[in-house]
């Protein structure tokens, strides 16, 4: 499955990139995590989430009590749009089957980050920080870590409590730790 994305060129992201990012961590795991798209230090690292908003994403975890052993992350869009700017709707489209394959296998519980992945997982069935129940998932979406990253640090309790109310439907992980990369 991997291997075919890693040449994918469906979509305008294709050009210029210098990696694609998959999606990294447990597949076996309660949680799945879908943020917008890679920025360009996960460009870099070939990691998702492993720049500001990611750092800020863990450090909220700890803090929740949410043990991210148990999660696998994933964005809309697997490549970097050019300056950081939201993916557009054929470019989310060509991503699509690619996203839908890893809902349909990984976790019970979707955390969506930002509004472009949640669209992307729900249309536009949702509202912020509501829990949707849908093809036997909990969905949950709430604001981007990037988005308290430009907000006072009192304003971060916010996600925090949103992490908390994930830990809750999360048992922590039990098994070995997992590090996989689709
Ligand atoms: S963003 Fe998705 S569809 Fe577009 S080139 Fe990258 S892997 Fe392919």
């Amino acid at each position: 499955m991997l291997g075919k994305w890693l040449r994918c060129s469906q979509c305008t992201l294709f050009n210029g990139r210098r990696d694609i990012v998959p999606g990294r961590g447990n597949l076996y795991g309660w949680l799945l995590i879908v943020g917008q798209a890679p920025g360009v230090e996960e460009e870099l690292g070939s990691r998702p989430f492993i720049g500001s908003a990611g750092k800020l994403l863990r450090r909220c975890a700890v803090e929740a009590g949410l043990d991210l052993r148990g999660s696998f992350i994933t964005n809309a869009v697997l490549c970097y749009p050019p300056a950081n700017r939201p993916p557009s709707s054929r470019e989310l489209m060509c991503c699509s089957a690619r996203l839908h394959h890893t809902l349909e296998t990984v976790g019970q519980v979707v955390l969506c980050l930002g509004r472009v992945a949640a669209d992307a997982c729900l249309g536009r069935a949702w509202r912020w920080n509501q829990i949707v129940q849908k093809d036997k998932k909990l969905w949950l979406p709430t604001k981007h870590p990037s988005w308290y990253l430009k907000r006072e640090e009192k304003e971060i309790g916010g996600l925090v409590k949103v992490l908390k109310a994930v830990a809750h439907m999360c048992p922590p992980w039990e098994g070995a730790n997992v590090d996989m990369v689709v």
